[in-house]
């Protein structure tokens, strides 16, 4: 086994203090524009939908404005579809992928649904092209009340008075093959936790909800994702990422109790998209297809199941 000692980070076996984190954010690199990439690719979308600000994180000399892209004519007898991406920055299909949903797909459920979709959540990350925001906190395990992550508490804002009106929320993410060089090793070593090295799938999957599990809802998301992009396999232990597969390319997690982003409505129907952009067989357009595939069919069968 590894030790978190293999991070350059810290001293072994003791979590971080504010020394490890300022030494950790120091070392974090802009990498691309959130302004240039996403906030442009949002307000070209202008003519066409309420672009909604909910938000402004202030990490100076750094300020990013939080956007969210509302259908135009809400229409409160309508259900509302929740897309959500861009939770963790790094993870650019996610971005992209709900960019591409509005710029594409949206139309065709225009009078049939209310659109709420916050394309790029963690914006700082999302320069960085890392999983956490600059405290080191993963905004996918702070969406709680009071949460210290500042990305995490304004989504909650923005969702908290939809939250019972939510018929679907779908959390467009990546797995990557840095979340096991990098990113696991850094959480290992932030919480003075040893490193156990685990293997990351060749292909497409989605994490439901163990407390409403919705099978038949997750398979239809693999169903149309499989027609754009491969889909994981299970590993010799039956498992993905640790978790068993209850169904090909499905897992669960606890969601609202690990504090994640697909937990914060009671929508009926949630689920967390996993795109594997570094597959040889995988190109980034595959991947954004990916990820507006999943959610128009996650829409589609919302409606055409609604529930009782
Ligand atoms: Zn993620």
């Amino acid at each position: 086994m590894l030790s978190s000692s293999t991070y350059p980070i810290g001293t072994p076996g003791q979590p971080w203090g504010d020394t490890e984190r300022a030494e950790w954010r120091a070392r974090q690199v802009r990498r691309r524009s959130y302004v240039d990439e996403v906030a442009r690719a949002i307000d070209r979308l202008r003519d066409r939908f309420d672009i909604a600000p909910y938000g402004q994180l202030d990490y100076p000399p750094e300020q990013f404005e939080l956007f969210a892209v509302r259908s135009r004519d809400w229409n409160h007898a309508l259900p509302i579809v929740l897309v959500t991406g861009g939770v963790h920055g790094y993870e650019t299909s996610g971005v992209h992928g709900a960019l591409r949903f509005l710029d594409r797909h949206a139309q065709d459920y225009a009078g049939r649904v209310n659109l709420l979709v916050a394309p790029c959540v963690s914006p700082w990350a999302y320069e960085r092209i890392h999983r956490w925001n600059p405290l080191a906190l993963d905004p996918n395990r702070s969406f709680r009340d009071d949460s210290p992550a500042a990305e995490s508490a304004a989504l909650l804002r923005l969702v908290a008075p939809l939250r019972d009106a939510v018929l679907v929320h779908i959390d467009l993410h990546e797995t990557t093959d840095s979340d096991e060089t990098e990113f696991r090793p850094a959480l290992a070593a932030r919480d003075g936790a040893p490193f156990e090295p685990g293997t990351i799938p060749d292909g497409f999957y989605v994490v439901g909800d163990s407390d409403n599990p919705q099978p038949a809802f997750q398979q239809a998301l693999i169903a149309a994702v499989a027609k754009v992009t491969h889909i994981a396999p299970a590993d010799a232990k039956g498992e993905i990422i640790g978790s068993p597969v209850v169904a090909p390319g499905v897992i669960n997690y606890p969601l609202k109790q690990l504090g994640l982003c697909a937990g914060i409505t009671n929508a009926p129907y949630t689920s967390t998209t996993e795109v594997y952009p570094d597959s040889p067989r995988a190109t980034p357009e595959q991947c954004n297809a990916a990820q507006a595939a999943a959610v128009c069919a996650a829409i589609d069968f919302a409606l055409a199941h609604p529930p009782r």
